[in-house]
């Protein structure tokens, strides 16, 4: 069966730290797992912002986004100043109304959900509004760059954890292990 999720890792963190990672490694070769619509679609389907109709436009929208981000999360773990055009994109997909409901009363009262534009953009601007949170706010001193061997992940730290995942957490101390017990 086809892969139609790209096989980026979720690992439960923030919206826009999980489209950053759509980037990954596997035993330290990067990966993309935005490679086609279907993988855009089977990822948004993962995070549950279904969208129908993904097309090549909507996929570099969305890789775009997602390498704004990454150079977002780059400059806070590092401590720089957040490049001024990844801001601009940010929130240029922050400034695209997203979903909101409605409240109907014909006669019996309901709420009906409704979205501007396309599933994508609007999928992309909720993304962007946590990038926004996230990047301008509190969290933003604990987001982390995995310390694992080859990863390239991002996440939320929590505790005094150093990786994004136990595989992770596993490999660095096999490594540490192997580089103390080397013979010199
Ligand atoms: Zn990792």
């Amino acid at each position: 069966m086809a892969d139609v999720s790209g096989g980026a890792p979720l690992l439960g963190e923030p919206l826009s730290i999980e489209l950053a990672n759509t980037r990954y490694a596997v035993r330290g070769n990067p990966r993309e797992g935005l490679d086609t619509a279907d993988h855009l679609a089977g990822w948004l389907r993962d995070v549950r912002l279904p969208a129908s109709g993904v097309d090549a436009a909507d996929l570099a929208a969305a890789v775009a986004l997602r390498d704004a981000v990454r150079r977002l999360a780059a400059a806070t773990v590092d401590d720089e100043p957040l490049p001024a055009d990844a801001v601009d994109l940010v929130n240029r997909h922050a400034a695209t109304p997203a979903r909101w409901r409605e409240l109907y009363a014909d006669p019996e009262p309901r709420t009906v959900a409704r979205s501007a534009g396309g599933d994508v953009a609007t999928a992309l601007s909720e993304i962007a509004a946590d990038a926004v949170d996230l990047f301008g706010g509190p969290r933003r001193h604990d987001l982390r760059a995995c310390q694992g061997p080859g990863c390239v992940l991002y996440f939320i730290r929590s505790g005094r954890r150093e990786w994004c995942s136990h595989g992770c957490g596993n490999r660095a101390r096999a490594a540490r292990h192997y580089a103390r017990n080397r013979p010199t």
